[in-house]
């Protein structure tokens, strides 16, 4: 699929205004093409890096055939068979850690030790369905009046997996790990920013000697992927990104009669209660906001303080995120790096300035950093009314929402007011009073003490416009299982 490799700026290449940024300023049907297009731009510098042709349909179709064709072999083989190889992926993955780390940061700009982080997660995750997996799906037995009665967990097919690239391993890993466990074969259609990560863990599955068609990465645009979901081969589907691509893979799954999980944005507040300890509540504030420059589903978008606290906390909030050195995201001091990509960046940029003109103050930050690649300053926006974008918008990006409340009943009000219900966190020292606080709030993930946490063992997922079903854990490998009953009985006279 390799194209050539092109050492050119993305402005140029698309002959159109450029910012100091070292890309095209406005929103134009530009954006869209590039959007569409497959290539590795560095984020920190805004370079096109490579490029990918899509595959034709002639490809694609191909694709889903050896994947059928895989299914087959795949669903007679046993667990033991599946942990084998899934057991070999992970153990690749760690032994290419560094590398795989510098892809990570070098398609989209995350810094060089939370890519490190990721990768450690990924393997941790494909290992714990090795490990876990044939326990997870193990016959259920049931108690019936008279025979014998059992749930039989048997996989579905070929599955799509449409994932986001702000988590490029991890998001694939929580996918494919279970699904490939469970019998089932993968096609994932990565984000068009990270091909290179997208075709990483493909080659990983190779190189651990995965049979043909168990995963295959599909280099396409994501207005290829509704009319996949009318291939009658395709049996389920799931995605990972906004509202608008999950709204459309939802219409065609549904129009299709297909199961589909969503994991979709979020709004999550982190709730401070007049009790907390102070200074780790505003370390955990900067980490729960800034991880991953601000770029997590699950990131602590909205800060809401009880008044007896507002202040303090705001004074410290402020001061720790002016000190974070902006860099190189390769360098290993640097803390803050770019975003995602130069449209990123501007969609955050434009965002703010919405906001600040319906109303809000800017009380850190606010711009665009004076530096080529896609940079954004630590932002702090305070006076946020309903009727300001930042309300229900999510922010993806460094800038965090401070709200002041009178106290804990109006956090919890704020808190649900939103059209998101992903995570959310309650700072306290009172655990009983957090525990209360949480059963309150409306959305899939609550911490507290913890601004967010994903671990292997842990479910994922989200309510309301956050979308459904659940990836890790346990519940993440029944999703896309045929729960069978298999029932026997004596062979007695009919009714
Ligand atoms: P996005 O545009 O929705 O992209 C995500 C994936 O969907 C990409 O592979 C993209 O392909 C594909 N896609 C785009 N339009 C599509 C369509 N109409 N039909 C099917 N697929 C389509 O997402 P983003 O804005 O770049 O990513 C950030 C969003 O993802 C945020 O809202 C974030 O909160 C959410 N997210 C959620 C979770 C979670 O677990 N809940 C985790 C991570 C991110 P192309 O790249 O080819 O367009």
């Amino acid at each position: 699929m390799e194209n050539t490799i092109e050492k050119k700026k993305t402005g140029l290449e698309n002959k159109s205004e450029h910012s100091k940024n070292g890309a095209e300023e406005k929103k134009t049907d530009g954006d869209k093409q590039k959007k569409a297009s497959i290539k590795t731009i560095n984020p920190a510098t805004n370079e096109v890096v490579k490029s990918f042709k899509e595959m034709t349909e002639q490809e694609i179709e191909s694709a889903i055939s050896r994947a059928e064709k895989g299914y087959q072999d795949w669903k007679k083989t046993s667990y033991d068979q599946r942990a084998d190889l899934l057991h070999k992926v992970a153990s690749l993955m760690r032994k290419e850690k560094d590398t795989l780390a510098k892809l990570i940061t070098l398609e989209m700009g995350k810094l060089l030790k939370e890519s490190e982080g990721e990768i450690d997660l990924s393997a941790n995750i494909i290992d714990y369905y090795a490990d876990n997996g044939a326990k997870f799906l193990a016959d259920q037995t049931l108690k019936t009046e008279f025979g014998e009665a059992i749930v039989r967990h048997s996989p579905i097919g070929v599955l799509l997996g449409v994932q986001p690239w702000n988590f490029p391993f991890y998001q694939v890993v929580r996918f494919a790990a279970p699904n490939v466990m469970i019998g089932n074969v993968v096609l994932v259609k990565h984000a068009s920013n990270v091909p290179q990560c997208g075709i990483a863990v493909e080659q990983l599955f190779k190189q651990a000697g995965a049979p043909e068609g168990v995963y295959t990465n599909l280099l396409i645009p994501g207005s290829k992927v509704a009319t996949l979901l009318a291939d009658k081969r395709i049996k389920g589907a799931s995605l990972t990104g906004s509202e608008t691509a999950g709204a459309s893979l939802a219409e065609a799954a549904g129009k299709n009669l297909k199961k589909s999980v969503l994991e979709l944005g979020g709004n999550d507040a982190f709730i401070v209660l007049e009790d907390a300890d102070m200074d780790k509540t505003v370390e955990w504030a900067v980490v729960g906001r800034m991880n991953n420059t601000g770029q997590c589903c699950v990131a602590s978008k909205r800060f809401i303080v009880v008044e007896a606290v507002a202040d303090e906390f705001l004074k410290k909030f402020k001061e720790k995120l002016s000190a974070l050195k902006i860099g190189d995201p390769m360098e290993k001091d640097t803390q803050l790096g770019p975003l995602s990509s130069e449209e990123a960046a501007v969609h955050l940029e434009d965002q703010v300035k919405r906001s600040v003109a319906a109303g809000a103050k800017i009380l850190l930050g606010g711009k665009r950093i004076d530096r080529k690649g896609a940079y954004m300053e630590a932002t702090i926006l305070t006076d946020i009314k309903q009727d300001v974008p930042a309300y229900y918008e999510e922010l993806f990006g460094p800038v965090a929402s401070f709200y002041r409340v009178k106290d804990e009943a109006a956090a919890i009000e704020l808190a649900n007011d939103s059209p998101f219900g992903l995570g959310g966190s309650v700072f306290t020292n009172d655990i009983e009073r957090g525990k209360k606080v949480a059963d309150q709030i409306d959305t899939g993930m609550v911490f507290i003490n913890h601004p967010t946490w994903t671990k292997e063992d842990l479910p994922f997922g989200g309510t309301k416009g956050s979308g459904y079903g659940r990836e890790l854990s346990e519940l993440g490998i029944q999703e896309f299982v045929n729960k069978k009953l298999i029932r026997v009985s004596g062979l007695s006279d009919p009714f």
